[in-house]
């Protein structure tokens, strides 16, 4: 019997199995389709902390850290890279939300700060497009999302860690009250903890258990050019919060280690509709056409480049916009899931909570806004 089995290998599992598995906890990992196909593999993997969400900056100041050691610890490269990141303003009413944010990262001790256009372009030579400003955070990174995500199941697996690819867990298995593993095509895999890190389908897993949850899935789209050379993009550029936040949409561009340029621009995101995760799905024509005319709009010598692809994968996301961290239902049993479109940037975090849990530790950083107790607020008084 292990301490733990996790359900889903996405950069979340993955992150969760190896802080255990160096922890010296006896741990599993069930993934039903490859480590890192679902949306991990499909990221941008910016691991940034500017304009995500001001009260989790313990967090994701906690996790950038931990990032920019991991290929150290790991022993394994996977194109960290301290780049940057802008924020474009192509309105002068959003420098209020920008001054904002500036002002919230800095008493975080943190050094954003807002440039004019002709600032920005020293950082960012093609970004000829109309805008008023854009705000500069020079210690964000991006990460290469599959090299990351088999970075740590490696380290993982040499910490002990047993990790199954292409192995569904069809059921968490309870008895008397709390968890005892989880049913798979090679039998009951036993463990005392289960962790749903099942990111869009976590929800369905925990409803086995009548455990409701109201994580939901998201469609994410992104499309990739052709390689262009080296330096093309040097940062990661965004587009400065709406007043509205991400379901008013959002922009984020980059160039791969492979020069080819990433970039989506989704001007409403919206929740998938049933059914969706059971279907093929192919990108929306709107988004590529807002994602093209966008890129062209901040970088007009790109045009000519051809586009390479484009994806579709599903994130997980609950009402709050935040993850959903620690235990719910039968005794043994946590979640992981809910990350609203910047779970990359807290894996290493959200493992250090669910392993702090499990050996029934605190966590470095305050946990409470993760309780998914929230959305069941007569069972947690
Ligand atoms: C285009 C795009 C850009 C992004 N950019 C960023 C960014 O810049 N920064 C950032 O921080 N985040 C970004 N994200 C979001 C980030 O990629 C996700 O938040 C993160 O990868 C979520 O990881 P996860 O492990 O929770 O989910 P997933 O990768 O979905 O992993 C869950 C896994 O569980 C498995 N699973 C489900 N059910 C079962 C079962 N019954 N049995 C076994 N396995 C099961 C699935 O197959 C899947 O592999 C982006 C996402 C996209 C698509």
């Amino acid at each position: 019997v292990s301490d733990a089995v996790v359900v889903g290998g996405g950069i979340v599992g993955l992150a969760i199995a190896r802080a255990m598995a160096r922890e010296g906890l006896a741990v599993a990992l069930v993934e039903q389709g490859d480590l890192g196909g679902a949306v991990t593999g499909a990221s941008l993997a910016c691991i940034g902390t500017h304009m995500i969400d001001r009260e989790e900056l313990p967090l994701l100041l906690w996790a950038r850290d931990a990032w920019a050691g991991l290929e150290a610890e790991t022993g394994r490269g996977f194109e960290h890279r301290r780049c940057g990141q802008l924020r474009f303003l192509l309105d002068e009413r959003d420098r209020p939300v920008a001054q904002a944010w500036i002002a919230a990262e800095r008493a975080h001790g943190l050094a954003p700060r807002l440039l004019e256009p002709a600032e920005v372009r020293a950082l960012e030579p093609l970004l000829e497009g109309p805008i008023v400003a854009a705000t500069w955070s020079p210690e964000d990174a991006v990460v290469n999302p599959f090299l990351a995500a088999r970075a740590l199941a490696v380290d993982a697996v040499r910490h002990g860690a047993r990790i199954l690819a292409r192995t569904p867990a069809s059921r968490v298995v309870e008895r008397g009250g709390r968890v005892v593993g989880v049913e798979t095509p090679g039998g009951l895999l036993e463990a005392r903890h289960v962790v749903l890190a099942a990111g869009p389908w976590t929800a369905r897993l925990a409803a086995g258990l009548g455990v409701a949850l109201p994580t939901r899935p998201r469609k994410a789209q992104c499309l990739a050019t052709v390689a262009v050379p080296p330096g093309t993009i040097r940062r990661v550029v965004g587009a400065c919060e709406a007043a509205a936040g991400v379901q008013a949409g959002y922009t984020q561009i980059q160039q791969a280690a492979s020069g080819q340029v990433l970039f989506n621009t989704v001007l409403a995101g919206g929740l998938a509709e049933d059914g969706a995760l059971e279907r093929p799905a192919l990108p929306d024509c709107r988004f590529v056409a807002d994602s093209i005319a966008m890129l062209l709009r901040l970088f007009p010598r790109l045009r000519g480049v051809a586009l390479l692809r484009s994806w579709v994968r599903f994130e997980s996301v609950n009402p709050d916009d935040r993850f959903a961290i620690g235990e719910i239902g039968p005794e043994g049993l946590l979640v992981a899931a809910g990350c609203s479109g910047t779970g990359f940037v807290r894996a290493p975090a959200i493992g250090r909570i669910v392993a702090d849990r499990v050996l029934g530790r605190p966590a470095p950083f305050a946990t409470g806004l993760y309780d998914p107790a929230r959305f069941h607020p007569a069972a947690a008084a």
